[in-house]
């Protein structure tokens, strides 16, 4: 039987006290959970956050820095103590770890994707449990992951998990204010319920994600036929009860949709921010791409080409009234997709299998 493959996202405010130092205790819980699963066969893979908060709390800094050295230095020093700790804790359970650092550029190439999926695959296929964490050390303000939400999005959809666990410190998504006391846990939420007037936009105390990322990466993710969870990190057994009461406990479970989206759309659907340039349709090619069939974009349903880019890079998809449509693999350079603006007969510029619309 195919091993079940979770990914488990464990945020700031789980891992951290009050005052901003690495909660042992809670994370000595988390690891027993964690290593019970293992030991009963699920495949898993650990987002981790934390770096930034134990590195704060390690140091007493005489000379004032900004924000991106800050964040640097803590996460230099932080990264360190939190595998550290990890492990030490796993290792008392005879478990083997391995520290996967990354920034969302290495998500950009295909190429480098797929070196990051191989080396959690092999960690996996040998029993070893990947923490993943970004590299804040390097990774720049407009290149970084909006939050480790985010991140752990894209690993779940890289890593093709059948779950995703988001830890927080509250119990799920709630149908109101989370302090008001007639507020309610929404025990699911499926793709066309609307329920974004609920969700808080105020972040956590120690992350950088919110409610509001949480659950746009959730639905994007349960799009692609991956069931989401948001549950509470801080509560007794949460993982465990998560995956083997998972209907008597309290959570958000987004339902995955039955849709089989291939590794490369999945790889796609993330790539949004790489784009190297944009392709503006006509009306009649908007309607076919969006329509309910699968097609491919054709040169006769262009426009306009704008940016400079080269075949297999990706590019945006605008529609007529200048809309983003989504996004795609091209199959020529832009020089090449240029030449063929209008004509008919041609092969696709971006070939269905390629192409992932919003
Ligand atoms: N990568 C950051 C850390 O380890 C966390 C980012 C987030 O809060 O989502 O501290």
């Amino acid at each position: 039987m195919k091993q079940k493959r979770i990914a488990i996202k464990i945020g700031s405010n789980v891992l951290t006290r009050a005052n901003g130092t690495l909660d042992v205790t809670r994370m000595s819980a988390l690891v027993d959970q964690l290593a019970f699963l293992h030991k009963q066969g699920f495949q898993l893979v650990v987002i981790s956050s934390g770096a930034v908060a134990s590195g704060r709390s390690e140091l007493n800094l005489n000379k004032k820095l900004d924000s991106v050295e800050q964040r640097q230095l803590f996460s230099a020093v932080g990264q360190a103590k939190l595998i550290n700790r990890y492990y030490e804790l796993f290792r008392e359970h005879g478990i083997s770890v391995g520290q996967v650092l990354t920034t969302k550029e290495n998500f950009g190439t295909r190429r480098h994707y797929l070196n990051q999926r191989n080396c959690m695959r092999v960690m996996l296929e040998n029993n070893v449990i990947p923490i993943v964490n970004e590299n804040d050390t390097i990774s720049v303000s407009e290149l970084m992951f909006t939050d480790n939400d985010e991140l752990s999005g894209m690993i779940a959809s890289m890593m093709n998990v059948q779950k995703l666990i988001i830890l927080s410190n509250i119990d799920g998504i709630y149908n109101g204010s989370p302090s008001d006391k007639d507020s309610k846990v929404i025990p699911t939420i499926s793709k066309d319920d609307y329920i974004d007037t609920y969700i808080q936009a105020s972040k956590s105390t120690f992350g950088r994600g919110g409610m509001l990322t949480k659950t746009t990466i959730a639905r994007k993710i349960a799009e692609e036929g991956i069931e989401v969870i948001i549950a509470n990190g801080t509560k007794e057994d949460i993982l465990i009860k998560l995956c083997t009461q998972p209907h008597s406990t309290i959570c958000t479970r987004f339902i995955p949709s039955n849709s089989n989206v291939s590794s490369v759309k999945k790889w796609i659907a993330h790539s949004e921010g790489f784009a190297k340039g944009a392709i503006y349709i006509n009306e009649n090619a908007e309607k076919a791409l969006c329509g309910a069939n699968a097609v491919s974009l054709l040169p006769i349903g262009v426009e306009r080409i704008e940016g400079d880019f080269e075949k297999d890079d990706i590019v945006q998809i605008i529609g007529h009234e200048h809309t983003l449509l989504g996004v795609g693999k091209t199959q020529l350079d832009s020089e090449k997709a240029r030449n063929l603006i209008g004509k008919k007969g041609q092969k696709p510029i971006i070939h269905y299998d390629y192409l992932y619309l919003e």
